[in-house]
């Protein structure tokens, strides 16, 4: 029976190590596939980026999701992973110009809830990759260049050829289309529509402090705030569920990208002194990310884009190079593109397809 079955055993090579392409890898390694996944950083998560510091773990990626991402949540009870509310409680502030100092506000009392992860976002990479050895999971793979043979598919990276049956990729279309090359060309309805497709917050700046004690609190304050003036446009209470670990975490001005970290934290910190007075600038600890620096996320692009636009078109509920290529992805997802419920939506949408191919 074993030898039938490992005949029968499809292999499947996935683009990627964020979110999409652990689902799809765990996934698809349950229902009996032979997996790959190939991954360009050092790192797994992609948009997902959990950092580890002296002191605790700040989210310089994905940090919320909401009561209406189904799937997600879903997975989350399905790998025992606990969620627990965005803390708001208390006044936020707002600054509207910059001749006023920031003005404190209630925050309406109707609004959607946001969750955290116990234990930070990357609880759910590592739970996905607990059982991929180092073959099933390699880091320092850069695909390249994709090959489509008579009976099978070759995927290149800088140092390898990887053969399949199938391919999955899970880079945003935009980088797709922009930084791999393909033996045979691929669908121009399909190259038009990935140059257009938006990938979601690939020009955000994201900041994150660590103080010793939640000294807004103490104020009556949420840690909310927005800004009309920056450098932040707005700041959230970033401490860990245990509450034992204290932060503020925020985004930054886009414009700021070509500036250097030590000038953007010296504009943060008059901007923290503004609305917090002096315990603004007694942090143990800085962090930031520039995520349209990151070259696995970004392609420099001439056309603006919408947010979202083109998430989820129908061209990526197609097969590609004689049916041995899918594109997946969050911002392929029908159902909330760009965020990680569409990761988990898109993924599900496929592992059902090859079930009933093979
Ligand atoms: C700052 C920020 C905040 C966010 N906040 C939220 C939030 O609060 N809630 C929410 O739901 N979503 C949020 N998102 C979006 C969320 O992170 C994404 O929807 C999700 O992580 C996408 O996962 P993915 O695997 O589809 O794509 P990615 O995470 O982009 O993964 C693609 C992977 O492919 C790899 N790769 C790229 N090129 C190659 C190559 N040539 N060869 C091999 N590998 C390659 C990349 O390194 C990456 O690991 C945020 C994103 C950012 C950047």
């Amino acid at each position: 029976m074993l030898i039938i079955f490992d005949l029968i055993k499809k292999k499947i090579v996935i683009i990627g190590g964020g979110l999409s392409g652990l689902y799809l890898g765990y996934k698809l390694k349950k229902e009996g596939f032979s997996i790959q996944i190939l991954e360009a950083n050092n790192r797994i998560g992609g948009r997902i980026f959990t950092k580890k510091n002296d002191h605790t773990k700040v989210e310089l990626g994905a940090t919320w999701l909401w009561r209406y991402n189904e799937e997600l949540i879903k997975l989350c009870a399905t790998l025992q992973i606990s969620l627990f509310e965005q803390n708001t409680k208390g006044d936020a502030l707002y600054e509207a110009s910059n001749t006023n100092l920031p003005e404190r506000f209630q925050l309406p009392g109707n609004q959607e809830i946001s969750y955290r992860i116990v234990g930070g976002t990357a609880t759910i990479l590592e739970k996905l990759s607990n059982d991929f050895s180092e073959d099933e999971l390699q880091r320092n793979q850069k695909v390249v260049r994709i090959d489509d043979k008579e009976n099978s598919i070759h995927v290149l990276t800088e140092n390898a050829t990887f053969t399949a049956d199938m391919v999955i990729s899970t880079m945003p279309p935009q980088l797709l289309v922009n930084t791999v090359d393909f033996s045979s060309q691929l669908d121009l309805n399909l190259l038009e529509i990935a140059n257009n497709t938006h990938t979601w917050m690939k020009d955000s700046i994201k900041f994150a402090l660590v103080y010793k004690t939640p000294f807004w609190k103490e104020k009556g304050l949420s840690g909310v705030g927005f800004s009309n003036v920056g450098p932040f446009t707005e700041i959230y209470d970033h401490s860990d569920f245990e509450n034992s670990h204290f932060g503020l975490m925020g985004f930054l001005n886009a414009g700021l990208a070509n500036e250097t970290k030590a000038y953007r934290e010296e504009k943060i910190r008059a901007q923290l002194f503004k609305f917090f007075g002096e315990a603004g600038k007694k942090y143990l600890y800085y962090d930031e990310k520039v995520w349209s620096k990151e070259d696995l996320l970004h392609v420099d692009n001439t056309n603006f884009l919408n947010p979202h636009a083109n998430n989820g078109h129908p061209v990526y509920q197609q097969d590609y190079l004689n049916g041995k290529f899918i594109i997946a992805g969050s911002e392929t997802s029908p159902s909330y593109g760009g965020y990680m419920e569409g990761a988990i939506y898109r993924g599900n949408q496929i592992v059902k397809q090859l079930k009933n191919k093979f």
